[in-house]
C-alpha cells in the first residue's frame, strides 16, 4: 500500500473531493471564459468571429478536434478514452491508427485517404495532440509503383515532423506500415538510386541532426524499411548525383527524410523494436540490429565492463563567460545522488544552496545547467539534505559546508572549492532519456533503507542497544510491526529519522556487524579515487600517526606547506619542495603516470590523501590533523586502535605487493595487444585504400568504391592475440582496477562491508541563464498594426499619422454593409449622414485555396482617420508612445484593430507577434510548498482549494507542507505587476472596445 492509497483510506472521501472539487472549479471558470471570449468575437471586430482554441477535456478529445478536418465527422474521442484505461499511449496510437483506417476503407473510401487518416489519429495520439506535427509534419500519403509495377506506400514528411520528436517519427513509419499491410498494399523494393539518393541527400544536407547514419547504415535501412520514407524538398541544395530519381519529385534535399531516419529509426530503434517483437511484425528485423548497436554504456565487447564511461557531449559548444562546473566523470564535480526534493522533477536537478553560493551565483533557482548524464540539460533547484561543497580554505583547513551560515563565515577564505557536493537527480530522468542508471553512491538513504528492512522486531531492540537512542528519540510504532496496519507511514518516518541520524564510528561498526550495511557517510570515504600507489608509503606515516581528543595527528603531515602555488593558478607548472614527510612511490602500476600527483606534489602525501578520500581536517603547526573518518582511514589499511595508539592489525603489504605485481602484469600485456591492434589497423588502411583507388580508376561510383574497399579490408584476418584467456583476464583485472582502485585493498584488509561512496560524478556546465521577463518582440511594440517604414526607427504610430496616408501591404477585403474596400477588419468609410459607417469587411478569396506566401497587396491607408475612429471608440486620451510593426508577416495579412494597440500602450504591454501578451518565467517543476513561501494567506489558500497539508492535516500555518494542484504553479514575484496590467488591460478592452462588462473587476 503506497502512502497516497493509505492516505486515501484514511481521509479517503475528503481527498477524492478535493481534487473532484478543484476539477469542478477549472471547469466552471475555464467554461465562464470561454463563453465571455465568445461574445466578444461575434462582435465581429476580430478575424474570426470563433475562438480558435477549441476546449478539449482530454487527450482523446483533443485528437478529435486537432483532426476535425480530417476525420470527416468519425468520432473516435470514446474509443481512444477506453483504450488509454487499459493500454499505454504507443499501443494506443498503434491499434487505433489500424482501427480508424480499416473503417475508412470500410466506409468506402480510397486506401490513400484510409492510410492518411490512421497516420493522422496515430501520430496525433504519440503527441498528446498538442502539436501540429500530425497536421503539418506529414504533408501527404502516396501510392507509388516499383519497378514491377506493384503499389506501395509512400510517407511524406515535412519539416514540422521535428517537433513530434524521434520516437514518434520512426513510430510513424512503422505505423504505416502495418495499416498498408492491412489493407493489402506490398513493400516498397527500392532501385538501387533510389537508395543512393538518401545516402548523397545525407552527404549534403549541412542542418542539424542529433544522428548521421553512415551510408551502410543508410543502405540497410532503405532497402529493408517495407515503406517508402518520402518528404518535400526543405533545402535549397541539389543532390548532383541522384537528383533525377524515381519516385523522389525534386532534386532539392528532403529535411523531413533526414530527420526521420536519422532521429526516428536509427536513434529510436530500441523503442521500435520493443513494438516489432511485441506485434510480430514481419519484416523489421532490421531494426534489431540497429537497436543492439543503440547500447550505450555496456559497449559490446565480449564481457560486461563495470566502468562508467566519461561522456564528452554536455561539453560541446561551450560559450565564453558560461562556466564549467566539472569535467566528464572527474573527481571534484558534482556527486551523483539519486532523489527528487519537492522542488524537483523532470528535467531538474537539485544542489545544497551552499553549492550554488560557491560557484560565484553563476546557479541560482532555475538555472539550467548541461548535464553528462543521462543526457541534456536540468533547471537547478535547492535541496537542503544534498551534500554541500568541500572547501579548501587559505589556512589548510578542508571541511563541506552544508548550511549558508557557515558559508557566510568561511566562503571568503575559500582557496578551491575541491568537490561541488550532490546533485540529485531523478532515476525518472534516466528512464526518460532512455538511459541505463548508473551505479549509487553509499548515501545515508541507501543505508537507511538497508537498516530499515533489517529492523524486525528483535533487531528494533538492537538497534536501541547499540545507539544508547532513548523511545521517546525515536518515531512513533516500531517499523516491522507498525499500530493500525499504516506500514507505509511508518516506514516513511522512520527512513526520515535514519537518514538524518549521525553515529560515531563504534556504533557505525556495530550497527555495520550486526545488520550487515556498509559504512554510512562520514565514514565512508572516497576509496576509488586514492591512488594506490601511494598506499605503502602512507601506510608508514599512519603507524607513526596517534590519536588525541578524538582526532588523528600526523606529525609534521604539512611541514612547508604553502597555498601560494593554488593562489597563483599555478598548480600544474608547481616546482616547489613538496610538504610533509618525505615519500617514495613505487612505479606507476597500469598508466603512464600517477593519478593525482599534482595534488601529491602540492599538499604533501598525508594531506593529499585525506584531500582525495574526502577527510576533514586542519593543521596544527606542522601537524596535520584529521577530524572525521579518520577511523574508516585506519579501518580501511589495517590499522585499530589500541588504548589510542594506533596499532597495525592486518598487514596490507602483502594485499599490495599481490596487487601491484598483477597489475603490471596486465599493463605489459595490455601494451601488447595495442601494439598488436595498431599494427593490424594501419595494414587493413592501407589495403582499404588501396583497393578503393583501384576502384576508382576503373570507374565505379561513391557507393561501390566504398563498399569494395571495405570488403578488401575485412579480408584482412585477425590471428587474435596470443594468449586469448590471459587477455581477457587482463582485461576484467584493468576495469575491476579502474572500478574499485583502492577499495580493492580495502574489502580484503577489513571485515566489514564496503560500498563505494562516490562512484559516479557528473560533469556539468552552465547552459543559459534563466529569467523571468516580458517576451517581446525586437523592437517591442504595442500593436500589430502595419505603418511601413512611416514611423521612423521608432515604428511611433504619432509619426506615422503626420503623413496622413500610409502605402503598406495589407490583403484587401470589403465592408459587407457599404461595400466599401479596405484593408481592416472593420469599415472606416463615411455614410452619406457623414458618420463612420463600421460595418465589417471580409475578403472575397479563401485563404485556404490560395497558393500565395501572403495575400496582401499594396493599399493606401488614411491613418489620421482610422486614428480618430479608434480614439472614438475607446473614449480616451491617446497614450504618448503608440508602438507599431512595419509590416504584416502573416499569411493573411490583415491588421488587427488598431484600438487593442492603443489600449495596450496605455497599459504598458507588449505584444507577441501571435497578438499574445506573454510573460517568461524560469520552468521548475515543483510538487509541494509552504504557504510561507509563497506568500499566499491560508485564507486565499483556503479559498483555491488547498484545505489539508501533505499529512492529511488541516491546513492552519504557513510552515505546512501542501501539495500543488496538478494544474496550479506559482508565479514568479517580478509578474506581478505585469499581470495585473494585463487584467486591467482586458477589462479595459472588455468594456470599451467589445463593449461588454469587466472579468476581473
Ligand atoms: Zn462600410
Amino acid at each position: 500500500m503506497s502512502g497516497r492509497d493509505e492516505l486515501l483510506a484514511r481521509d479517503g472521501e475528503r481527498f477524492a473531493k478535493e481534487i473532484e472539487n478543484y476539477q469542478i472549479w477549472l471547469d466552471e471558470h475555464a467554461e465562464e471564459c470561454y463563453q465571455l471570449a465568445q461574445r466578444a468575437r461575434q462582435q465581429g471586430l476580430d478575424h474570426t468571429l470563433e475562438v480558435e482554441i477549441p476546449r478539449a477535456s482530454d487527450l482523446a478529445s483533443r485528437t478529435e478536434k486537432l483532426l476535425i478536418n480530417h476525420l470527416d465527422g468519425v468520432e473516435i474521442a470514446d474509443d481512444i478514452r477506453t483504450m488509454l484505461e487499459t493500454h499505454d499511449r504507443e499501443i494506443t496510437a498503434i491499434t487505433m491508427a489500424q482501427k480508424v483506417a480499416r473503417h475508412f476503407r470500410e466506409e468506402g473510401h480510397d486506401t490513400v485517404k484510409s492510410i492518411d487518416v490512421g497516420l493522422r489519429v496515430g501520430l496525433a495520439i504519440l503527441t498528446e495532440a498538442v502539436l501540429v506535427a500530425p497536421l503539418e509534419g506529414i504533408s501527404e500519403v502516396r501510392l507509388l509503383h516499383n519497378i514491377d509495377g506493384s503499389p506501395f506506400l509512400s510517407l511524406h514528411f515535412a519539416g514540422p515532423i521535428r517537433a513530434a520528436g524521434g520516437t514518434a517519427q520512426a513510430l510513424a513509419v512503422l505505423i504505416g506500415d502495418m495499416i498498408r499491410r492491412d489493407l493489402g498494399i506490398g513493400p516498397y523494393l527500392p532501385t538501387t538510386p533510389e537508395v543512393e539518393r538518401v545516402k548523397e541527400e545525407f552527404g549534403l544536407y549541412r542542418g542539424n541532426l542529433q544522428y548521421r547514419p553512415p551510408p551502410d547504415e543508410i543502405d540497410t535501412i532503405v532497402r529493408a524499411c517495407p515503406v517508402m520514407i518520402n518528404g518535400e524538398s526543405t533545402e535549397s541544395i541539389e543532390c548532383s548525383g541522384f537528383g533525377e530519381c524515381r519516385n523522389v519529385d525534386e532534386a532539392r534535399i528532403r529535411g523531413g527524410v533526414l530527420l526521420v531516419i536519422g532521429e526516428g529509426l536509427c536513434l529510436k530503434a530500441p523503442k521500435i523494436q520493443k513494438h516489432t517483437e511485441r506485434l510480430r511484425v514481419p519484416g523489421w528485423e532490421f531494426i534489431s540490429a540497429f537497436a543492439a548497436k543503440g547500447g550505450d554504456d555496456a559497449g559490446n565487447g565480449v564481457q560486461a565492463r563495470r566502468q562508467i564511461k566519461p561522456v564528452r557531449k554536455f561539453m560541446n559548444d561551450i560559450i565564453a563567460g558560461r562556466p564549467v562546473f566539472g569535467e566528464p566523470s572527474n573527481p571534484g564535480g558534482f556527486r551523483l545522488r539519486y532523489g527528487r526534493p519537492r522542488t524537483s522533477g523532470l528535467a531538474a536537478g537539485s544542489l545544497n544552496p551552499v553549492s550554488m553560493r560557491a560557484m560565484d551565483d553563476f546557479l541560482t533557482v532555475g538555472t539550467q545547467m548541461k548535464i553528462e548524464r543521462p543526457g541534456k540539460a536540468c533547471a537547478v533547484t535547492p535541496c537542503d539534505e544534498a551534500d554541500g561543497p568541500w572547501l579548501l580554505l587559505e589556512d589548510g583547513r578542508f571541511l563541506r559546508v552544508d548550511d549558508e551560515a557557515t558559508w557566510e563565515r568561511v566562503g571568503s577564505e575559500t582557496l578551491t572549492i575541491w568537490d561541488n557536493g550532490e546533485l540529485v537527480l531523478g532515476f525518472g530522468e534516466f528512464l526518460e532519456n532512455n538511459k541505463r542508471l548508473v551505479p549509487s553512491a553509499y548515501s545515508n538513504d541507501w543505508w537507511a533503507s538497508d537498516l530499515l528492512d533489517a529492523l524486525d522486531d528483535k533487531g528494533l531492540l538492537d538497534f536501541i542497544d547499540i545507539t544508547g537512542l532513548a523511545q521517546d528519540e525515536l518515531p512513533d510504532g516500531a517499523p516491522a510491526s507498525p499500530p493500525g496496519g499504516s506500514v507505509e507511514t511508518t516506514r516513511k518516518k522512520w527512513h526520515q529519522f535514519l537518514r538524518a541520524l549521525r553515529l560515531n564510528w563504534p556504533q557505525a561498526k556495530a550497527i555495520s556487524h550486526r545488520f550487515a550495511t556498509s559504512m554510512p557517510p562520514p565514514h565512508n570515504p572516497w576509496w576509488a579515487d586514492l591512488p594506490l600507489e601511494w598506499i605503502e608509503p602512507m601506510l608508514a606515516i599512519l603507524q607513526k600517526s596517534h590519536v588525541e581528543n578524538g582526532v588523528l595527528r600526523i606529525v609534521g603531515g604539512v611541514k612547508g606547506w604553502d597555498p601560494s602555488p593554488l593562489l597563483q593558478f599555478q598548480f600544474e607548472e608547481f616546482q616547489g619542495e613538496t610538504p610533509g614527510p618525505e615519500v617514495h612511490l613505487c612505479e606507476p602500476l597500469l598508466d603512464d603516470k600517477i593519478a593525482e600527483m599534482e595534488t601529491l606534489r602540492v599538499h604533501g602525501l598525508p594531506k593529499a590523501s585525506a584531500l582525495v578520500l574526502g577527510l576533514a581536517h586542519h593543521h596544527d603547526g606542522d601537524d596535520l590533523l584529521i577530524t572525521s573518518g579518520w577511523e574508516a582511514l585506519l579501518e580501511g589499511l589495517g590499522f585499530g586502535l589500541q588504548k589510542g595508539k594506533v596499532e597495525q592489525i592486518v598487514d596490507a603489504r602483502i594485499h599490495l605487493q599481490a596487487r601491484s605485481e598483477k597489475l603490471l602484469q596486465v599493463a605489459a600485456l595490455l601494451k601488447i595487444e595495442e601494439v598488436r591492434r595498431g599494427a593490424l589497423d594501419a595494414k587493413k588502411a592501407q589495403i582499404r585504400i588501396a583497393a578503393e583507388t583501384d576502384a576508382r580508376q576503373k570507374g565505379y561510383n561513391i557507393g561501390d568504391t566504398e563498399r569494395m574497399g571495405k570488403e578488401a579490408m575485412d579480408e584482412v584476418l585477425d590471428p587474435g592475440p596470443d594468449n586469448p584467456l590471459l587477455l581477457d583476464e587482463s582485461f576484467s583485472l584493468e576495469d575491476e582496477h579502474r572500478v574499485d582502485g583502492a577499495m580493492w585493498l580495502v574489502r580484503k584488509t577489513s571485515e566489514l562491508r564496503w560500498e563505494h561512496s562516490a562512484p559516479v560524478r557528473i560533469g556539468t556546465r552552465m547552459a543559459r541563464p534563466e529569467k523571468a521577463a516580458p517576451r517581446e518582440m525586437r523592437p517591442a511594440v504595442h500593436s500589430l498594426f502595419p505603418i511601413g517604414m512611416a514611423g521612423g526607427p521608432q515604428r511611433r504610430l504619432a509619426v506615422a499619422a503626420d503623413k496622413g496616408i500610409l502605402r503598406v501591404q495589407v490583403r484587401k477585403r470589403f465592408c459587407v454593409r457599404c461595400d466599401a474596400g479596405s484593408g481592416l477588419l472593420t469599415c472606416i468609410a463615411q455614410t452619406s449622414a457623414g458618420e463612420v459607417c463600421g460595418g465589417r469587411c471580409e475578403p472575397r478569396t479563401e485563404a485556404e485555396n490560395s497558393t500565395a506566401r501572403r495575400m496582401g497587396v499594396m493599399q493606401s491607408l488614411p491613418i489620421q482617420n482610422i486614428i480618430d475612429a479608434a480614439r472614438n471608440n475607446l473614449d480616451i486620451r491617446m497614450p504618448q508612445i503608440v508602438k507599431c510593426v512595419k509590416g504584416l508577416m502573416s499569411k493573411g495579412q490583415t491588421p488587427e484593430a488598431l484600438e487593442k494597440g492603443i489600449l495596450r500602450a496605455a497599459h504598458r504591454l507588449p505584444v507577441f507577434r501571435d497578438g499574445t501578451i506573454r510573460f517568461d518565467m524560469s520552468d521548475v517543476p515543483i510538487t509541494h510548498f509552504r504557504p510561507r513561501e509563497i506568500n499566499v494567506s491560508i485564507e486565499r489558500l483556503r479559498q483555491l482549494g488547498y484545505t489539508i497539508d501533505v499529512d492529511g492535516q488541516e491546513l492552519r500555518d504557513g510552515e505546512q507542507v501542501v501539495e500543488l494542484y496538478p494544474q496550479d504553479f506559482i508565479v514568479s514575484k517580478r509578474a506581478e505587476d505585469f499581470l495585473l496590467r494585463t487584467t486591467q488591460f482586458v477589462d479595459d478592452l472588455l468594456v470599451r472596445f467589445y463593449g461588454l462588462e469587466p472579468f476581473y473587476n
